[in-house]
């Protein structure tokens, strides 16, 4: 059992500090959010994150797990302090280390014993040495020792219990060895593979892990944009190279693109970095802007479906940046919903948790907040669906179809089947979905029955200009 404070109780610092004391350790969280502390303290969990809940009930019930706003009471006797508190982005790009600097420098007027700090958050690298510096200057005891450990967090929200409890890997970074390994003991139970290193290598294992998923997403999209035009299935390019195990098949799922509270803010964070170290960027500001395309590109599909905008219903399903969290932080929905807005539609949304977030976060300037996915499509004339939550998957075409004013569905997860969608009497488009699965052996010698007739007629002629065809000598 030992004693921790987390600084911070957001989707990592509440995960963080629930999931130790469920591994036994006594944890008192501090957030300076008066509000969400009363609503934790009364074991309201402010936050939708599955199997959250059950975990903080358990464990407030247990004497495990407190909450504070003073941040004397919360650092008495913790012999580790986790900082988990936002680094959002600011206007040049940069990460926002003001919620950082208060912290360490709280930690510095009221820590009146020996404690290891460790960073949580994300944060660019050197800043183990600006918290160590923040703390060094501020501190009210001149005789308290402390060691600053980095320890970057990988969960993703949706799954952030599971994440926590069966990590991948725990990175700890630090100049002082002894200190790394006091915070190692507490991840032995998670039997996770610890990797202990520097502390700016440690910072950069996490800017590094969260730019190549984006980088993964970016680049399935713009497989799939290649698709549309060739006539390919990008679900089926996307399994076809998953089976690579140099590849992998995670993160490749084409869609609207990445939104969330990290990878957007991370990959601007390296690369305003790169920039400010003498280095031009590239593939990082290439992820960026498909990423931010990807999401003018659903609304341009619907806008070229319809003929316009203007004066049209849209639903839209979906409006959390993921399923499992209500989280709307640059989720796509909130640019797709004022770009057709913008452009003179109507429309009517539905998320299954996100909906006052999602108000919050959208507005309600021709927008209404509906309580079920039928009644975001009653009266559409189209749907689009933005977070793949997985009712979506099981919703009915032909209730859909008879509720809808027009049958055009614009799929931004692939989360249908594009032959069943055309079966149920849609005119539907996915992401990348430039053929249908087979539908007819083409052992004949014809063109598979996939792909797109202007691609047939392509293929076909330019077999039939070859001047002098003839097989190829192996
Ligand atoms: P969040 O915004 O949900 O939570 C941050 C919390 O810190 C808030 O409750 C805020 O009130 C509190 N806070 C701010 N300043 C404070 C201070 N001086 N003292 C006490 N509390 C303070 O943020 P989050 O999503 O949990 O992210 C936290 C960090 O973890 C970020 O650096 C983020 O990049 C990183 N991270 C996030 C995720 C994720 O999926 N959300 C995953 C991995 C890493």
């Amino acid at each position: 059992m030992r004693m921790i404070s987390v600084i911070g109780t957001g989707y990592v610092g509440l995960v963080t500090g629930t999931c130790l004391a469920d591994m036994g350790n006594t944890i008192t969280c501090i957030d300076i959010d008066a509000d969400k502390i009363a609503k934790l303290q009364r074991g309201e969990c402010p936050i939708y994150e599955p199997g959250l809940n059950d975990l903080l009930t358990r464990n407030i019930e247990a004497e495990r797990l407190a909450f504070t706003t003073d941040y004397a009471e919360g650092l008495r006797d913790a012999e580790i302090i986790f900082i988990a508190v936002n680094t959002p982005t600011t206007a040049d790009g940069s990460a926002d280390m003001r919620f950082v600097r208060a912290a360490a420098q709280s930690i510095a007027e009221h820590l009146d014993h020996d404690a290891i700090i460790v960073n949580k958050s994300t944060m660019p690298v050197g800043s183990g040495d600006l918290v160590t510096e923040i703390i060094g200057r501020h501190l009210a005891h001149a005789d308290v020792q402390f060691a600053v450990v980095a320890n970057p967090e990988f969960l993703a929200q949706g799954t952030a219990v599971a994440d926590f409890q069966r990590p991948d890997r725990v990175v700890l970074g630090s100049a002082d060895r002894e200190a790394a390994g006091r915070v190692a003991e507490l991840y032995l139970p998670l039997r996770a593979p610890i990797m202990m290193t520097d502390l700016y290598t440690a910072e950069m294992i996490k800017y590094a892990s969260n730019a190549f998923l984006a980088t993964k997403i970016s680049f399935i999209n713009e497989m799939a944009r290649i698709c549309e035009r060739m006539g390919a299935d990008i679900k089926e390019v996307a399994a076809g190279m998953g089976y690579d195990h140099r590849i992998g098949k995670y993160h490749l799922e084409a869609g609207v693109g990445f939104g969330g509270s990290c990878f957007g803010k991370d990959v601007t964070a390296l690369a305003h970095m790169a920039n400010e170290s003498g280095l031009h960027p590239q593939m990082l500001n290439a992820v960026l802007e498909i990423n931010h395309d990807q999401r003018a590109a659903i609304v341009e599909k619907v806008a070229t479906l319809l003929g316009s905008l203007r004066g049209v219903t849209i639903g839209v399903l979906g409006l959390a940046f993921k399923p499992n969290t209500d989280d709307m932080r640059d989720a796509p929905a909130i640019d797709i919903i004022h770009a057709l807005t913008a452009q003179g539609a109507q429309v009517q949304a539905y998320d299954p948790v996100a909906r006052e977030t999602g108000r919050a976060a959208i507005g309600e300037h021709h927008v209404t907040y509906c309580t079920d996915a039928y009644a975001a499509a009653t009266g559409a004339d189209a749907l689009i669906i933005v977070t793949h939550w997985n009712e979506f998957k099981a919703l009915s075409p032909t209730k859909l179809k008879d509720v809808m004013r027009r049958a055009i569905i614009v799929d931004g997860r692939n989360i249908y089947a594009p032959e069943a969608m055309a079966k149920a009497g849609f005119i539907y488009r996915g992401v990348g979905r430039g053929g249908a699965p087979l539908t007819s052996d083409a052992s004949d010698g014809s063109v598979p029955s996939r792909m797109k007739p202007p691609m047939q007629a392509r293929l076909l002629r330019r077999r039939a200009d070859r001047p002098h065809s003839r097989p190829r000598a192996r």
